[in-house]
């Protein structure tokens, strides 16, 4: 039995049984990761845009090191100065106002829609217009707040206070305000719902209309942020501002953290006693996230992102010409999608059997986030390896090539 199988088995009889893995991984540098038998891949889904300053960087091993052999954790009882520094960093690079720390994507949003909801109490303002197609999370008001059926399906009664919105479709926005509302959230890129961006109208239809009505602009930056999509957060992509976005995967290099971002209306809004984390903002975890944000900054890897994503949307555009079956990319910066007339699971099996990682998602679309570390010639490699298995793709279909 190989390892993988081994391990494959062990999973199998312990874990429970919500994800439907093959590989196992057991080492990562840069943009490779390796398995428990050896074969190596080029990792472009970078553990869901988790991984963005490649594996193991050494600055952020060295940080997370040097910060577990001083002080792993203290609680929110105590201060401690690199949740202070961390709040400052991620505030001068957005919203100028003040930060809230969890530990995940989900529990980040679940602080967003709580932050709002005390923000409308005293006007009896609480319900979320959330967008169809939209991924927030699997906690119950995530899943709630979650534009998709699946995720809710058997765990009904879901909690109420979200309604939902056609992403990019203004008119459907406006026609679901009511007296109850106190906010608009969105992903400023859609991720699990197929790599679609909001388009700039749209942006500035929901700001407009949220300030027009007094309500909140939310925005789910956990997919979109650190870099991603050629900015440090995909709002700056438009000339818009929300009142307050979530962060998470890519905040920590792998460390699990999340982050509530305020702007100024909404950065005193909780008092003690309203929210609060055991672990969240841990100096470790911070620490994890203040080195992360140094390598950003000292390596260029927003601008990084911007270039390198240019080059990768190049090559599957071309694709897109080449291949019958390719019928478009979406995306910004390395955030991109590739999308299929066809589920994209068979073609994201083939890319692995030749050594490339990459997410199917929303059936159809093939999804790329490969670390912003990316090398031109790791770029070129897994071109090589998408044209391979599309010709072959091809090739059975029956078409012949064009
Ligand atoms: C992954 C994701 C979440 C949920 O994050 P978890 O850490 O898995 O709870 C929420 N919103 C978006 C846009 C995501 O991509």
């Amino acid at each position: 039995m190989s390892k993988t199988q081994e391990i494959k088995a062990l999973y199998k009889q312990y874990v429970m049984n919500t994800y439907a893995p093959e590989i196992a991984l057991v080492k990562g540098r840069g943009t490779k990761v390796w398995d428990a038998d050896g074969k190596v891949y080029l990792d472009f889904a970078a553990g869901i845009s988790v991984l963005n300053v490649g594996y193991s960087h050494p600055k952020v091993v060295a940080a997370v090191q040097a910060q577990v052999a001083e002080l792993v954790h203290v609680s929110n009882l105590y201060f401690n100065e690199n949740q202070a520094l961390l709040a400052k960093r991620l505030s001068d690079l957005s919203l100028h106002g003040k930060c809230f720390f969890c530990n995940s994507g989900a529990e980040a949003n679940e602080g967003l829609i709580k932050l709002a909801r005390l923000w409308g109490h005293e006007q009896g303002k609480y319900e979320v217009i959330c967008m169809k197609n939209s991924f927030h999370g699997r906690t119950l008001a995530t899943a709630s707040a979650t534009g998709q059926e699946k995720v809710k399906k058997g765990f009904e009664p879901m909690p109420e206070g979200f309604v939902h919105a056609v992403y990019n479709d203004l008119d459907s926005v406006k026609a679901l305000v009511t007296e109850k509302t106190v906010a608009v959230m969105l992903e400023t890129v859609q991720g699990e719902g197929g790599i679609i961006p909001a388009e700039p109208e749209f942006m500035e239809g929901v700001r407009a209309l949220c300030d027009e009505k007094g309500l909140l602009m939310l925005c789910d930056e956990i997919q979109s942020g650190m870099g991603r999509t050629g900015k440090w957060f995909a709002f700056q992509n438009y000339d818009v501002e929300p009142d307050a976005f979530s962060l998470a995967k890519g905040l920590g290099s792998g460390y699990p953290i999340g982050a509530v971002v305020a702007g100024p209306k909404l950065s005193d809004v909780f008092h003690p006693g309203h929210h609060a984390s055991t672990f969240g903002g841990s100096p470790l975890a911070c620490a994890a996230a203040l080195a992360t944000i140094d390598v950003i900054e000292q390596e260029g890897l927003v601008e990084r992102a911007a270039e390198k994503g240019e080059l990768l949307k190049e090559g599957l555009e071309d694709f897109a010409e080449r291949y019958a079956h390719v019928t478009g990319v979406r995306g910004m910066g390395l955030m991109l999608g590739l999308v299929l007339d066809q589920e994209a699971k068979p073609l994201t099996k083939a890319f692995a059997e030749v050594g490339l990682l990459a997410i199917p998602t929303a059936g159809n679309v093939v999804r790329f986030l490969p670390p912003l570390t990316v090398k031109d010639d790791e770029l070129e490699e897994a071109l090589d390896i998408m044209e391979d298995c599309l010709e072959s793709m091809h090739a059975e279909a029956g078409n012949d090539a064009e």
